[in-house]
């Protein structure tokens, strides 16, 4: 796994200590939404402010090194680009996982169905996970 300080510089963003502490969370967690990631800098950082944070995320999208996912009925979490994936979100505990599939597929076939050049695509499914089936049984 490439350094942290590296990923930065790959994608052309100064290396911050508020930045290097952003994506080890979105390493950490996955997914995280701007809430907990705000409240996750305040330890580190007591005096950052939300709209610094929105500024480093935004501007780290705009460099192409992390992504907001939409998700139905929650707000919007934000993970590091990595290989094409769908989201599976469970409706009990509100997690957020990836799952790895030919989502390749699905955009070439939407593509060739529609004319459409496809340039993205938020795929989330919805149910309960393995976890909160097993706690309802
Ligand atoms: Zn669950
Ligand atoms: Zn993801």
């Amino acid at each position: 796994m490439k350094g942290t300080a590296e990923l930065l510089k790959e994608h052309e963003l100064k290396v911050t200590p508020q930045r290097l502490k952003i994506i080890s969370m979105l390493e950490k967690h996955g997914h995280i939404n701007i809430e907990d990631l705000y409240q996750e800098m305040l330890k580190e950082f007591p005096s950052v402010s939300l709209a610094t944070i929105y500024k480093n995320i935004n501007q780290m999208i705009e460099n192409g090194l992390i992504q907001e996912v939409k998700l139905p009925q929650a707000k919007s979490v934000y993970e590091l680009i990595k290989d094409p994936h769908l989201h599976m979100v469970c409706d009990r505990c509100h997690k957020v996982e990836d799952i790895v599939i030919g989502v390749e597929k699905i955009i070439e076939e939407a593509e060739n169905l529609s004319g459409y050049k496809i340039e993205e695509s938020f795929i989330t499914l919805r149910g309960i996970c393995p976890e909160c089936q097993a706690k309802s049984r």
